[in-house]
C-alpha cells in the first residue's frame, strides 16, 4: 500500500492528494488516480428483500424547486426575464404538480434551496397541504460546493438548515447537492449535521451505502441520473441549438422503459424534476401519462425519498 493510500485511508491526504492531483494525468501513478477517483465510493447494495406489503418497486418522485437562484449562479442570467422564468416554476410549475399528485394521491419529495422559502414562502405553504409531502434540503442559495472551502460548505449547510428550519418547522432528513455536484468533504459534513441519505450521487439505479474516504458513511445513497432529469431534455440551450427542446413522447418513452426495467429487477425508480422546466402544459401531460403507466401496474409503492431509506436502513439492520 502506497504512502499516499494510507494518508488517503485516514483522511489526511489534503496536501499529498492536492499535490498529485495538480500533476499532468500521464505523470501520476496508478495509487494517485485511485486516490482521486475512489474520495467517495459506492459501497453495499441497500435493496430489501422486498418492499412494503410486497410490492415490486419503490417509486421516489422528486421536485427540485430551484426557482430563480438556478439562474444566479451564472452572472450574465440575472436579467428580470431570466428571474421570470424562475418564478414560472413557483408560481405556474408548482401548483400544476401538486394538483396532479394529488389527482393520483400519492407523495413526492420537494428539494428546495432556503432561499426559494424566503423568495416564495406560499410554496412551503401549498406543498404542506398534503401532509405526506417531504421538504429535502438543497444548499442554502444554490451554491455550488466545488466552489468553497470545506469550512465554507459547512458554514453555507448550517445557515442553509436554520432558514429550512424556519420556513419548514423541522431538520431536514435528506440532502442533495445544488447541480449533484459534491466535493471530497461533502459526505462527511452531511453526515455530521445529521442526514440520513443523500441523493446526488450516480454509481448505480439501487440505494447503497456511501463509502466515503475508504469507510462507510452511514449515510444511504438514493441515486439520481441525468437521464431521469427532466432539465437535460427540456431546458432551453441556446448553444445546444435547440436541441434540448425535446418532444415529451421520446421522454415518456425513456422513463417508461426505465421505470419498467426497475418493476423487473425489483429495484427503484426515482425521478428527478423541476416545477420550472416540467410544469410547462404539453410536459404535464406527459408526466400524467406516466403516472397513469406505473399506477397501472400491481405492487408499485409511492413513497418519499425519506420513507424509502428509512425502510431501506430497517432493513438492513
Ligand atoms: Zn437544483
Amino acid at each position: 500500500m502506497s504512502a499516499l493510500r494510507i494518508l488517503t485511508l485516514f483522511g489526511l491526504c489534503a496536501t499529498a492528494c492536492a499535490e498529485a492531483q495538480s500533476l499532468p494525468r500521464w505523470q501520476q501513478s496508478p495509487e494517485q488516480i485511485r486516490s482521486t477517483a475512489s474520495q467517495v465510493r459506492a459501497g453495499a447494495d441497500l435493496t430489501p428483500q422486498a418492499w412494503p406489503n410486497f410490492a415490486r418497486v419503490a417509486v421516489g418522485l422528486s421536485f427540485d424547486v430551484d426557482t430563480e437562484l438556478v439562474w444566479l449562479e451564472d452572472t450574465d442570467m440575472q436579467s428580470p426575464s431570466t428571474m421570470s422564468r424562475g418564478e414560472y416554476g413557483a408560481r405556474t410549475g408548482l401548483p400544476r404538480v401538486l394538483a396532479l399528485l394529488a389527482k393520483y394521491d400519492i407523495p413526492a419529495t420537494f428539494f428546495i434551496p432556503s432561499m426559494s422559502m424566503e423568495l416564495h414562502p406560499e410554496m412551503v405553504r401549498m406543498i404542506k397541504t398534503d401532509p405526506r409531502h417531504e421538504f429535502g434540503f438543497h444548499s442554502y442559495a444554490h451554491e455550488n460546493p466545488l466552489a468553497l472551502s470545506a469550512a465554507d460548505e459547512r458554514a453555507a449547510y448550517e445557515k442553509g438548515i436554520e432558514l429550512f428550519v424556519k420556513h419548514v418547522g423541522s431538520r431536514p432528513q435528506g440532502f442533495r447537492s445544488a447541480a449533484w455536484d459534491l466535493t471530497p468533504a461533502t459526505i462527511e459534513i452531511v453526515k455530521a449535521l445529521g442526514f440520513a441519505y443523500d441523493s446526488s450521487m450516480m454509481a448505480d439505479d439501487r440505494p447503497y451505502m456511501l463509502i466515503s474516504e475508504g469507510r462507510e458513511s452511514g449515510l444511504i445513497e438514493l441515486p439520481v441520473e441525468w437521464i431521469l432529469d427532466d432539465w437535460p431534455y427540456f431546458q432551453l440551450d441556446w448553444a445546444d441549438g435547440q436541441n434540448s427542446m425535446r418532444n415529451a413522447d421520446d421522454v415518456y418513452s425513456i422513463w417508461r422503459d426505465e421505470f419498467d426495467v426497475a418493476y423487473e429487477e425489483g429495484t427503484m425508480f426515482i425521478l428527478t424534476m423541476h416545477p420550472q422546466v416540467i410544469g410547462h402544459r404539453y410536459r404535464m401531460k406527459m408526466l400524467d401519462r406516466l403516472i397513469e403507466h406505473m399506477k397501472s401496474r400491481p405492487d408499485v409503492w409511492f413513497a418519499t425519498h425519506a420513507q424509502i431509506a428509512a425502510f431501506v436502513s430497517q432493513s438492513n439492520k
